[in-house]
């Protein structure tokens, strides 16, 4: 066995260090680079050394870590990696030189060794750890025997061991050392790279320059600079890459920037295209503080440039064109403020140039578009709205013309800022005063048209007037016409009522004398023809009077068979012996409805028409009949309604008419009868008649043949009333107990007549002469008045007037109307008030003294 001192001999220079762990053991056998099992020659040298050194059959290189044991290098086992438990080496690891275990089989320590304890049943052990610089034992330099060597190794053998296992570590060291060169070069080379590519994608030019003025580096952008690429630059001089004239111009920078100073120049490249850098050449000292390169940056301004010198064109342009407009131009800062006027502007103002920068200009315009220029100039200042407004701006020569200013903004196309604005001025003074005249044309046309209008409206007054006026005296003239035709009439009529008069005269006449002679035979008869007289010039009234259409007529029902009937006697009489009447009525005719006396009227004129037509006799045929007009019928008429009628034919055998009689038959005062004889009214009175009684009347005639005249009138549904009977003659009603009848009454025969009838039939009468006696008397409350009988047309207060006013004392105070056929209308249609009545001139004492009575006994 070896002493320790031998081993500490033997062993490293340096002792393990305590206290470490086995992390930093597996660590440092990793910097080392020997986790693997890779055989290395030099390793296996050292195994092999050892082996014949110590005439060993195995020597290894035994790395440990973690569970396992591995060979770097391994001579005569055959192994290259077993479990840590097979490792012998491991008791190296706290001893500080060579271990030898002289029999394995016999040391409590390796006795269960696997490799001992089985194959390849290993018996002697000598090893000596493998340590580095720090301490760290990683393992051992062994040589094994499967054979004890109860005399351990000599000393010789020792320190070959301890050497070899130096020798290891010293490669070791060597392997970690040029590991970390290769490690921190490659950690440059990357971070060259990363230089390189940063000052590759720099838009910049970067390049180094050495004392001699030797580009060092140059990146990409500044060998394409030169149209060159980087080995063309890098180790060229400057004077060689820039031509003589260009290094001439950089000398003095960089003289200076080789002084120590920091340049900064632009610098010009000629080729193709003019191009600019700004360059700046930067010191770059040595450790001993002296300049000995530079470094040079650059950045390519050409676009800049190029933008700028567009700028100067724009400028420029504008200038050329603003001073070449016909129009005044100015320009303002974004804020307004003027700062360029045309020339144009400076002739017209006649200002000294520059006198209008600012808010100069305000002065030049007219005082009553400034504060609304001012308002829109705001306004588009704050806005950038488009500004326009006309205004008066004063020329040189004090006149103030119209002219048009607009101004526009000029944006930053980017940011869209107002760089500028820019301006002009047009003289629209001409068209300002066209426009005015224009204006002022309308206005007079829109004057003329008014005039033109008041007087077409004054024109059309006038003919509304004149046509007016002319109604009126067309009126005036059917008026006078009228009373031509009246004044016909009663030449016409005078003869008819001549006779009337004289028949009734003549009658009374022949009663008086009868009377004066005490003869009463006769008197009868007298006295009806009188009657009879009267009665007829009653009738003929009637007739006028419906002629005028102010009669009213009064339908009711009539059954025409009883009326026709009724007027046989009248008939014949009117007729004379030599024309035959015949009546023709109808069975189960229709009631119809009309009025009576009108009817009568009627049939009496045709028949005296159909006689005076029949000179030398002939035949009438009066004939009634229902009938119905149909539609057809109708379609050819005008003004008819189809329908069931009642039809009253007179029919002659005369002579007849002619179609241009038949056609004016019916006009009013036609007649072919000679003067005196024909009033030219029976036919046209027939017509109203008709219509008025919704009828219809129709000529049927033939020259030489004979008449037929059929008048329709309309069925009336309903009993016929007996309206015609003739009323049972009954003593007259007698007043009772002072009854008191008031009679207002202007005509005094009248008034007499009627207050004479009353007071024999026992009435008190009291009279007045006109409205005002008769209010006078209604006035007087102790007064007693029963009826009051009152004309209704009275001189001043008419009779209807006087009513009312007495109705306010005398409310239920009974009237009876007498009316002639003016006063209708003061009775709107009839419409009467309880208790009062109407009777109508001229009328038959017996129908008047009934009707008194039954007006004061409805009063009781
Ligand atoms: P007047 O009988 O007064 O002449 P009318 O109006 O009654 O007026 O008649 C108008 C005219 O119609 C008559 O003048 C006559 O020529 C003609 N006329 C009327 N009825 C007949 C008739 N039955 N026969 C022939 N002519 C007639
Ligand atoms: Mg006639």
């Amino acid at each position: 066995m070896s002493s320790s001192r031998d081993r500490r001999t033997a062993g490293p220079r340096n002792a393990p260090r305590p206290g470490w762990t086995e992390a930093e053991r597996l660590e440092a056998l990793d910097g080392y680079a020997i986790l693997d099992t890779t055989p290395e020659a030099a390793f296996d040298d050292v195994a092999q050394l050892a082996r014949e050194v110590c005439a060993a059959p195995i020597a290894l290189v035994s790395l440990v870590a973690a569970e396992r044991q591995w060979f770097k290098a391994e001579a005569g086992l055959g192994l290259r990696e077993t479990g840590r438990d097979a490792s012998v080496c491991v008791h190296t690891f706290r001893e500080p030189g060579l271990l030898v275990i002289a029999d394995l089989t016999r040391d409590p320590r390796t006795a269960r060794n696997p490799l001992v304890a089985g194959p390849p049943a290993l018996r002697f052990y000598a090893g000596h750890p493998l340590l580095t610089p720090e301490g760290l034992p990683l393992g051992a330099l062994c040589v094994l025997d499967t054979r004890p060597r109860p005399d351990g190794v000599t000393p010789r053998q020792a320190a070959a061991l301890a050497g070899l296992a130096r020798q290891v570590m010293a490669q070791l060291e060597l392997r970690r050392a040029l590991r970390e060169r290769d490690r921190a070069l490659s950690d440059a080379r990357a971070s060259r790279d990363d230089l390189h590519l940063i000052t590759e994608a720099a838009p910049a030019l970067i390049a180094t320059i050495d004392a001699g003025r030797v580009y060092r580096f140059a990146n990409g952008n500044f060998a394409a600079w030169f149209g060159l690429d980087r080995d063309g630059i890098v180790g060229c001089p400057m004077r060689a890459v820039l031509g003589e004239a260009r290094y001439a111009e950089r000398a003095p920078y960089l003289e200076r920037a080789f002084a120590g100073e920091t340049v900064t120049f632009e610098a010009r490249a000629s080729g193709e295209a003019e191009r600019h850098a700004l360059v700046r050449y930067v010191p770059q000292r040595g450790p001993d503080g002296a300049v000995h390169g530079l470094h040079l940056l650059g950045v390519d301004i050409t676009a800049e440039k190029a933008a700028q010198s567009a700028l100067g064109d724009t400028a420029l342009k504008f200038r050329a064109i603003a001073e070449s407009m016909p129009q005044m131009v100015w320009s303002t800062r974004p804020d307004g403020y003027h700062d360029y006027y045309n020339a144009r502007w400076y002739e017209f103002t006649g200002m000294p140039a520059g006198s209008t920068d600012g808010e100069g200009w305000n002065a030049i315009f007219h005082a009553d578009e400034q504060p609304e220029a001012w308002r829109r100039w705001r306004h588009s200042l704050a806005t950038g709205d488009l500004y326009e407004i006309e205004y008066r701006l004063r020329r040189h020569d004090g006149v103030y013309r119209w002219v048009l200013g607009r101004a526009m903004p000029i944006r930053d196309p980017e940011t869209g800022a107002i760089q500028r604005w820019f301006g002009t001025c047009t003289d629209i003074d001409d068209q300002v005063r066209a426009r005015e005249t224009l204006a002022r044309g309308r206005e007079e046309l829109e004057a003329l048209v008014r005039e033109r209008t008041a007087a077409l409206e004054a024109a059309n007054a006038r003919l509304t007037a004149e046509m007016e006026e002319r109604a009126r005296v067309e009126a005036a003239l059917r008026q006078a016409q009228k009373m031509e035709a009246v004044g016909q009439l009663t030449g016409g009529i005078a003869h008819d009522f001549n006779n009337l008069l004289t028949g009734i005269t003549g009658a009374l006449d022949l009663l008086r004398r009868r009377l004066s002679e005490g003869r009463h035979d006769n008197l009868e008869r007298y006295a009806s023809l009188a009657t009879t007289s009267a009665q007829r010039a009653a009738a003929l009234t009637h007739r006028l009077l419906a002629f005028a259409r102010r009669q009213p007529l009064m339908a009711q029902a009539v059954d025409a068979n009883r009326l026709v009937a009724s007027m046989d006697d009248l008939l014949r009489r009117t007729l004379g012996e030599r024309v035959r009447l015949e009546l023709v009525v109808a069975g189960g005719l229709w009631p119809t409805l009309c009025d009576p006396n009108q009817l009568e009227n009627a049939l009496l004129n045709l028949a005296i028409n159909a006689r005076d037509a029949m000179p030398g006799g002939g035949h009438l045929t009066i004939e009634t009949a229902n009938a119905h007009l149909d539609d057809a019928y109708v379609a050819g008429e005008i003004g008819v309604r189809a329908g069931q009628y009642v039809c009253v034919s007179v029919s002659d055998t005369g002579a007849g008419m002619a179609p241009d009689v038949i056609a004016r038959a019916f006009d009013p005062f036609f007649t072919t009868k000679p003067l005196g004889e024909g009033t030219g009214l029976g036919l046209s009175m027939i017509y109203g008649f008709a219509k008025q009684s919704d009828g219809h009347v129709r000529i049927y005639s033939e020259v030489g043949q004979g008449t037929s005249v059929k008048l329709y009138l309309p069925r009336h549904r309903g009993e016929a009333a007996l309206a015609h009977a003739p009323a049972p003659s009954l003593p007259p009603p007698r007043a009772e107990r002072g009854e008191t009848v008031l009679v207002v009454e202007d005509d005094a025969t009248v008034r007499a007549l009627i207050g004479e009838t009353l007071g024999e039939l026992g009435y008190q009468v009291l009279e007045a002469a006109d409205g005002q006696a008769g209010l006078g008397i209604l006035g007087d409350a102790r007064a007693r008045v029963d009826l009051v009988i009152t004309d209704v047309g009275l001189p001043g207060l008419n009779g209807r007037q006087m009513v009312d006013q007495a109705l306010a004392a005398r409310p239920s105070l009974r009237v009876l109307f007498i009316t002639g056929y003016a006063e209708n209308a003061a009775f709107g249609n009839g419409h009467l008030a309880p208790g009062m009545q109407m009777i109508t001139k001229p009328f038959a004492i017996e129908a008047f003294t009934a009707k008194v009575r039954s007006m004061i006994e409805a009063r009781a």
